[in-house]
């Protein structure tokens, strides 16, 4: 199984000159999205996780998912003013202006190892501010996986050392 099969490619969305990659056939598809978990879930034990973070909002269709699979917590993060209880945020640079990403204060306690699941690595921004919260939080980020890297951006560059898990790969 082919897993850029079920991965459709959208020239023009949102805007001119971008092909969005889209995950949804995934979904579609209950052995497609069964490999991409049990994968997930493999490299999730191997770096012997004890919490998933996922943002909004498609990192939430894999990350809650594998959490359940693995046994092990897991907490949303979201754009300023979705969250309800007390939460902590970090600015980031998009390439024209800034975004903010934000976390519960108690999502996650100090020394807990956490991997960071989302759709899809561009620049690699999303995850850079997610990893600089949980350190805020005394948190530590032992990995991040992805469906989809996009390997002309270098995203996984802005990680360090932090081990990373794509399971297919775009230009
Ligand atoms: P980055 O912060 O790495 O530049 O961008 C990654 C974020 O943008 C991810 O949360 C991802 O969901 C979203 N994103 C950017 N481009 C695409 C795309 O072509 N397809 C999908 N599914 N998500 C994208």
């Amino acid at each position: 199984m082919d897993l850029k099969n079920y991965i459709a490619s959208i020239p023009g969305f949102p805007k001119e000159g971008i092909i969005f990659r889209d995950v949804t056939p995934i979904l579609q598809n209950a052995d497609v999205m069964r490999s991409v978990i049990d994968a997930f879930d493999a490299f999730v034990k191997e770096q012997n996780a004890d919490f998933i973070l996922a943002p909004e909002a498609r990192g939430f269709l894999f990350g809650t998912t594998v959490a359940m699979e693995c046994g092990i917590g897991f907490a949303p993060v979201r754009k300023p003013g979705k969250l309800p209880r007390k939460s902590i945020s970090e600015t980031y640079q998009l390439e024209y202006g800034t975004d903010e990403l934000c976390i519960h204060a108690d999502a996650i306690q100090p020394g807990q190892k956490v991997v960071v699941i989302d759709d899809l690595l561009a620049t690699g921004g999303t995850v850079e501010a997610i990893i600089k919260l949980v350190h805020k939080m005394g948190g530590e980020v032992v990995g991040c996986a992805f469906v989809i890297e996009l390997d002309d951006l270098n995203g996984k560059e802005r990680f360090g050392d932090i081990p990373v898990c794509s399971l297919t790969h775009f230009a």
